[in-house]
């Protein structure tokens, strides 16, 4: 498979002088879905945070209902055909249903009631794994309560700029009778594409970061967002098919990711886990993990036209740049 580039040129005249300048743009197309990318030269689009996100915290603190003594209280319970318990705990994570429902069945889950305050690099394997083993289980409890809801998501909006409402850090589950957008279009491509993309990267290794067993994780090529990743596990298609092993080594890849965040001065990201329907033939569970622009006062955004009404990547940090940030940490 070939990785397709294009480049265009932007010509204009330097201010207060007569002199032309050339700027090179990159557009770069994605495997799977088509979808195009600019990849523009390093403006400091992304600035490090200087923010202090623990008084931030410390501030947004009281009444916040996901904090112990409230949690109980003031988030609503899954329905009884759900789950009995209305909430689902594994380990330190707790889940219960979202109060602004997106879909049929929408959850949340906090990585754990006392950690209100939550830096990147202090998200460790083990608080990523049990958050997304409730989420597996809720996934699996819709299933097996209403079976035409198959297609499962696992997400996560952390801070404010990356479209989460409230401070305290969590995950959010979507299981729905019919597929998000980009759902639909992964499942529409064909099951070798994956294949040969996985392949290109391996061979071509600038973007490739590593295996951890079963999944396989490299800097996206053609990024939708900043610093994106993306992730592969060819034996399954839907969370609810994670076992307990897998869910440890993708919360392993997904902790040495975020860790690399932090390490680059990012504190804010999303991510979706695009389940597909249990059992589809050849799609591989996927995942998308960005950086969004730090939380500070008059900020800029990362989401411009181009991403939200074109859906047009548009990014200044090289994937090859990222890759080289973040690949050490997975041969470590
Ligand atoms: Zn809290």
């Amino acid at each position: 498979m070939e990785l397709r580039r294009e480049f265009l040129t932007a010509e204009m005249i330097e201010p207060g002088t007569d002199k032309p300048v050339r700027t090179t743009i990159e557009v770069r197309f994605d495997p799977l879905t088509g979808h195009s990318s600019r990849v523009l030269p390093e403006r400091g689009l992304m600035p490090a945070s200087d923010f202090d996100l623990e008084t931030f915290g410390r501030q947004s603190q009281p009444g916040c209902p996901f904090c112990p003594g409230r949690i109980d209280v003031l988030t609503p319970r899954l329905a009884p055909r759900i789950h009995p318990d209305g909430r689902i705990v594994r380990g330190e994570a707790v889940l219960f249903a979202n109060l602004h429902a997106y879909s049929s069945h929408s959850a949340v889950s906090v990585y754990s009631p006392r950690l209100h305050y939550l830096p990147l690099g202090e998200i460790t394997p083990r608080l990523v794994a049990d958050n997304i083993a409730a989420q597996v289980a809720f996934a699996k409890a819709v299933m097996a309560a209403e079976p035409r809801s198959q297609w499962a998501s696992i997400n996560a909006n952390h801070m404010l700029p990356s479209g989460s409402s409230l401070f305290h850090p969590h995950m959010q589950g979507i299981v729905d009778s019919r597929p998000t957008t980009w759902q639909r279009l992964l499942a529409e491509v064909p099951p070798q594409r994956f294949a040969d993309y996985l392949e290109a990267e391996r061979r071509s290794g600038e973007r490739y970061l590593g295996d951890t067993g079963r999944i396989q994780w490299i800097v996206s090529f053609a990024p939708i967002a900043p610093a994106e990743l993306r992730a592969f596990a060819p034996a399954i298609s839907s969370p609810a098919e994670l076992d307990v092993d897998l869910i440890d080594e993708l919360a392993h890849g997904f902790a040495l990711g975020l860790g690399a965040y932090a390490e680059m001065g990012f504190e804010s990201f999303n991510c979706a886990i695009y389940g597909a329907p249990p059992g589809a033939e050849g799609y591989p569970l996927n995942l998308r993990l960005a950086c969004r622009s730090n939380l500070t006062p008059f900020y800029r955004s990362d989401s411009t036209f181009l991403e939200r009404l074109h859906w047009e990547g548009a990014v200044d940090l090289a994937p090859e740049s990222v890759a080289r940030w973040i690949g050490e940490r997975f041969r470590k």
